[in-house]
């Protein structure tokens, strides 16, 4: 068994908690066994949950395992000192505000034997499989995925980052990209921002990813992806409700890793592509904020 903490008590955190108190029969999420969680506020026991502190987590033998569900411009401190400490760690995406960090920490991970894992809720979606389902062994001539959502909470970084499950469907359909220009709009006192990234596919095909984000605008994923011979403007409409939740899913793959389950050819190829989403988003970021990358 693996003893766990889970840092950051906001909406991921808790469903955290709630999937390792009830674990999904016969999977590998049964590995998992919830210690405690790190919040800043003090706090009383959450779902029988008892709080623990930071330094308490990380000398407890007990406990081998975080999860770091805070806003993302804190992963990386937690997920470092983590790491350091010699414990597992899954994080919620995206990893770190900038790709060198996020190597430096991989570096750190198989330097001390443990398991890095970024979660990807967004690969276990109906959608998502619709459309990999679709789009296998088809040539694309052009193609754009527009989404559109509320305003950025704060702390959470910039949209190239933010955005990263978008970039990461489009990674995973289309291959490696690379990032022709990309360009920003934003009204900081209506809280309101836009991304344009032009992106290339391998063989030079236009992939254009826009990220807008506002007060009112509603949760959406607008595509058109041109193949020689149809085009794709509408995912399907939503499904019924899987009978395994997404962060479920993640979970028991999580615990999969943990008990040597997942080849180390699968591990190499998820930190490749979790990587390559990072040099772009980082890429992205530079080009339209320039040195505000780090802030
Ligand atoms: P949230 O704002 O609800 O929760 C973040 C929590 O972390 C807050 O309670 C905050 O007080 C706490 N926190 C921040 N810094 C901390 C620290 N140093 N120590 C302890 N606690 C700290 O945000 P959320 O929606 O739960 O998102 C959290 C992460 O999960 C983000 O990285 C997000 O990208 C990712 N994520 C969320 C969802 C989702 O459905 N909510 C889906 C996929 C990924």
């Amino acid at each position: 068994m693996f003893g766990a903490v889970v840092v950051g008590l906001g909406v991921a955190g808790s469903v955290r908690i709630r999937d390792m108190l009830a674990p999904l029969p016969g999977s590998a999420a049964e590995k998992l066994t919830i210690k405690g969680f790190i919040s800043r506020r003090s706090m009383g026991p959450q779902q029988g949950v008892e709080q623990v502190s930071v330094s308490d987590a990380l000398n407890r033998d007990d406990i081998s395992v975080a999860f770091v569900c805070t806003e993302n411009e804190a992963h990386e401190e937690t997920v470092r000192q983590f790491l350091e400490a010699g414990k597992h760690v899954c994080v919620e995406y995206p990893m770190t505000l900038n790709y060198k960090a996020a190597v430096e920490l991989w570096d750190l991970a198989e330097k001390n034997g443990v398991i890095l894992q970024e979660e990807h809720i967004e690969l276990f979606t109906a959608d998502y499989k619709w459309l990999k389902e679709k789009v296998e062994g088809q040539r694309l001539q052009e193609g754009a995925l527009h989404f559109t959502g509320g305003s950025l909470k704060p702390r959470f970084g910039f949209l190239a980052f933010s955005g990263i499950a978008r970039l990461t469907w489009l990674v995973e359909l289309f291959g490696w990209l690379s990032v022709n220009k990309a360009t920003i709009e934003e009204d900081p006192n209506n809280n309101y921002s836009k991304m344009t990234a032009h992106l290339l596919t391998k063989d030079n095909r236009s992939l254009t990813w826009i990220e807008e984000r506002g007060p009112g605008l509603p949760r959406a994923k607008n595509i058109n992806f041109k193949f020689d011979s149809f085009t794709l403007t509408e995912l399907p409409p939503p499904a019924s409700r899987g009978a395994v939740g997404l962060f479920m899913q993640d979970l028991v793959l999580f615990g999969a890793k943990l008990a040597g389950q997942v080849s180390l050819e699968e591990l190499q190829r998820e930190k490749r592509r979790v990587l390559h989403c990072l040099s772009l988003e980082d890429k992205q970021t530079r080009t339209t904020h320039g040195r505000r990358q780090n802030m």
